[in-house]
């Protein structure tokens, strides 16, 4: 690993990190409020290893099969890493991201909620679950549509007795994200979830002042993907 990278990536976090600091101040919340998930899906493994040498241990991978080839080595040798899954989870794949994650943040239809839960028999591990939600309610886009969400919440909780601890949402782009974080908040304040995965490189400060929890940025963080 280059010095040079090392330093480029320390101090690209460093400037994340008081950012997130300054928008939570200005929202009267605490910074520590905030978890800053490191998005990594397509960076080359030498910036994700500058991005471990700087001390950031929660990680973000959008896909099952890249993330196994990634982290399951490096998660062996370091106890402290979170990874959390933030992307569409395939039902034939949920027993290897039980396996691998720790939180799965795109739990969006009752099929996947049957086969996580199995997942979770089998594997005896229980990753942490987030509820999608598809605010803008796209066509081409994954999570389960607001009026719908509160039934699925409570059909997961009862049926296949997974209790989420949040909600995550993608808002579309070119709209403002502000109502959609809100909505998010909404959702979840009354379905009694308190963790609110939102905002991205170009939104993270707003999503912080409607109450985000976790934060997943990557170009900010590591600079353009390929
Ligand atoms: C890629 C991705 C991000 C990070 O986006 P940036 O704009 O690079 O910060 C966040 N959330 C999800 C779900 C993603 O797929």
């Amino acid at each position: 690993m280059s010095s040079e990278i090392e330093q480029e990536i320390a101090e690209r976090r460093a400037g994340v990190l008081a950012r997130i600091a300054k928008a939570a101040k200005s929202a009267g919340r605490s910074p520590d409020d905030v978890t800053l998930i490191a998005v990594s899906k397509v960076q080359p493994d030498e910036r994700v290893d500058a991005m471990l040498a700087a001390g950031q241990r929660v990680f973000g991978e959008n896909r099952v099969q890249e993330a196994q080839q990634r982290w399951s080595e490096r998660k062996r040798s370091d106890d402290g890493i979170e990874l959390r899954l933030i992307g569409p989870l395939q039902s034939n794949k949920s027993r290897d991201a039980v396996a691998l994650f720790d939180m799965i943040e795109t739990l969006d239809r009752e099929k996947l909620a049957r086969t996580l839960a199995d997942a979770i028999q089998a594997e005896g591990r229980a990753p942490g679950i987030f509820v999608q939600v598809n605010t803008g309610e796209e066509e081409q886009k994954a999570g389960i549509a607001p009026l719908e969400t509160d039934a699925f919440i409570e059909k997961v909780r009862t049926g296949y007795g997974i209790e989420p601890e949040g909600l995550m949402c993608i808002p579309p782009v070119g709209e403002p994200a502000g109502l959609h974080f809100a909505l998010l908040a909404k959702i979840a304040a009354r379905n009694g979830l308190r963790k609110l995965s939102m905002g991205m490189s170009a939104d993270f400060e707003s999503a912080i002042r409607f109450g985000a929890t976790h934060v997943r940025v990557g170009t900010d963080l590591f600079g353009a993907r390929a």
